[in-house]
């Protein structure tokens, strides 16, 4: 047994306390009787001669000195079983105060507390446990006075085992309880609190006496669950079980604590009437945190979407207002262009017949004046030329007419357009003459549009004396040519070196660049005409020393046509 049993135990081998087996324990001490006195003896027997008929329980009467003086069938039977002869010794074992042969001590027991002496006897038979509650009773005469002790056994076996497992029950349950997280309530019929256990009292912090006896809306309040139910009340009502319930407690210091509470309800076995509920309840405080960050995490990332989707909304609006904005300029340009160049070919055609008195001797003033005018009138064409390039191309809308070209006419033709300018300004020209037999895959009038752009540059960013030309590098692998337009000029900083392919980038911080002529717009077209046509231009320079501009265009039997983009 793990428990001990209510007094102490003593093991007493049985086999020690044997008398004479041949005579039997009763006729020993029969025979000891004898030197009791026969008056007391006969006053005793008087006494229980009637309750000595009840054979329901083993039962004995024995005189102050020990000596047994009577005994019902059923004691001896008791007496003989653990008195079996068949049994070796060590088979059975008396666990208890009270030996049954050896009544001497239950006598003693008895004159001390001058009542019922209560005992129990454990009994090992073959290795099985049986469980005797003693009874042992003083028989007084008129007086008072003890003269004999009587004594009955009651096998409560059955009783002692069922404690014992309810007692291991509770204890296994107990366990659970203690090792479980959540912790469990009783309610009575009122549905006031009758136990709550222990973890609770770990999980609020206050003892759990503090809660017994309120109802549980005295120290919490239920809310809606996860799912958004509040089946408690209704359940109650109806005394049906409910689950996860919400209950929530405030803490002093503001935070909540929240459990879900499930429970069954409880009838009386008897009389089948309510008599409350028992159930568990599950701390769910982080569960229901996480779920509410969850929320403010999901909120937060509905706000930023919506903010997103209005924020594209709004910018789809503006780059369609851009758009639309971008088309009418480039319509409104072009439409401005031709409209301008007109009127301004007639003018610079005019200035130049004045120029050279095509209709007759004019004043050398005059002839100053119409020089001026066809040099502003060329400017300006300039201008508009570029301008409408940039709205084409940033339109989408330049088109291309790709062609194999013989480069060196292409180069000679924009050489030959410079030439004059060159000539002019003193400029060593040796090196613009190429010789190649290169075919390109290019749009004649845009490839020509770049060279005379680079060569126009060339001479008016390089000073007299200074050299300028052409210099050419085929490479058949990637099938492509680079077209370098060289020059001694003042060349361009590392600072606008960056720049110089951006709109209307002019460099503003060199004395000779101010007073040259431009619009900053004839890079920026040259290097898109370029990459349009599948190559690319580049520039390496050295402030003070020359600039060195390459235009890669791709060979003839290089890239097909087909791959180019010409949008
Ligand atoms: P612009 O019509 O003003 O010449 P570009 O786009 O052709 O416009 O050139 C932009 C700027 O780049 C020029 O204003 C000049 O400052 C610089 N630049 C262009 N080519 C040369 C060069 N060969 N040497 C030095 N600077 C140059």
């Amino acid at each position: 047994m793990a428990e001990k049993p209510f007094h102490d135990q003593k093991i007493v081998d049985l086999a020690n306390h044997r008398v004479d087996a041949a005579d039997g324990a009763f006729g020993a001490s029969i025979k000891r009787g004898q030197e009791h006195t026969l008056a007391a003896n006969e006053q005793v027997m008087d006494l229980l001669s009637h309750i000595l008929v009840d054979e329901s329980l083993p039962f004995y009467v024995t005189a102050l000195d020990g000596t047994v003086l009577q005994v019902n069938d059923f004691y001896k039977k008791l007496d003989e079983a653990l008195r079996d002869v068949s049994l070796a010794p060590g088979q059975v074992e008396h666990v208890g105060k009270y030996a049954v042969p050896s009544l001497k001590p239950v006598i003693e027991d008895v004159l001390a507390s001058d009542t019922t002496v209560r005992s129990e006897e454990v009994v090992h038979i073959n290795g099985r446990e049986r469980v005797f509650l003693g009874r042992h009773s003083p028989i007084r005469n008129e007086r008072k006075e003890i003269i004999a002790v009587a004594g009955t056994y009651e096998d409560v076996t059955v009783q002692v085992r069922g404690i014992e497992e309810a007692n291991k029950t509770q204890a296994r349950f107990q366990d659970f309880a203690r090792a479980s997280s959540d912790w469990f309530f009783e309610c009575d019929d009122n549905m006031r609190i009758r136990s709550l256990s222990d973890r609770f009292t770990a999980i609020v912090g206050q003892p759990a006496s503090l809660f017994v006896g309120s109802k549980f809306e005295q120290f919490g309040r239920l809310g809606e669950n996860l799912d958004g139910r509040i089946d408690g009340p209704k359940a109650i009502q109806s005394r049906k079980p409910f689950r996860e319930q919400l209950f929530i407690i405030n803490e002093p210091n503001g935070s909540e604590l929240k459990f879900h509470l499930s429970a069954v309800p409880v009838f009386d076995r008897t009389t089948g009437d309510f008599s409350g509920y028992r159930g568990v309840g599950m701390d769910v405080t982080s569960r229901y945190e996480q779920v509410e960050e969850a929320r403010g995490i999901r909120e937060n990332l509905e706000s930023l979407l919506a903010e997103l989707t209005r924020k594209n909304m709004a910018l789809d609006i503006a780059s369609e207002q851009a758009t639309s904005a971008l088309r009418a300029k480039n319509e409104f340009l072009a439409a401005m262009s031709h409209e301008l160049r007109t009127p301004l070919n007639a003018i610079i055609g005019f200035a130049e017949a004045f120029e050279q008195q095509t209709f007759g001797k004019l004043d050398e003033a005059y002839i100053g004046y119409a020089k001026d005018i066809r040099k502003s009138g060329q400017h300006l064409l300039g201008l508009i030329n570029d301008i409408l390039d940039v709205a084409v191309i940033e339109s989408g809308g330049l088109s291309l007419k790709i062609d194999d070209l013989s480069l060196d006419v292409l180069i000679e033709k924009a050489v030959h357009m410079n030439m004059e300018a060159a000539r002019q300004k003193g400029l060593n020209i040796d090196a613009l003459e190429v010789v190649t037999e290169a075919v390109v895959r290019a749009d004649d009038r845009r490839l020509t549009q770049i060279m005379v752009n680079l060569l126009s540059n060339a001479v008016k960013f390089t000073k007299e004396g200074g050299s300028i030309g052409i210099s050419l590098s085929e490479d058949s692998i990637k099938k492509q040519v680079d077209i370098t337009v060289w020059d001694t000029g003042i060349g361009i900083s590392a600072s606008n070196l960056a720049h110089v392919f951006e709109k209307f980038h002019q460099v503003k911080d060199h004395i000779y660049s101010r007073s040259q002529e431009g619009t900053g717009l004839g890079l920026h077209i040259s290097r898109e005409l370029a990459r349009k046509m599948g190559g690319d231009l580049t520039v390496v320079s050295v402030e003070g020393e020359g600039s060195r501009f390459t235009v890669t265009v791709p060979l003839a039997d290089g890239v097909s046509v087909d791959d180019l983009d010409f949008i």
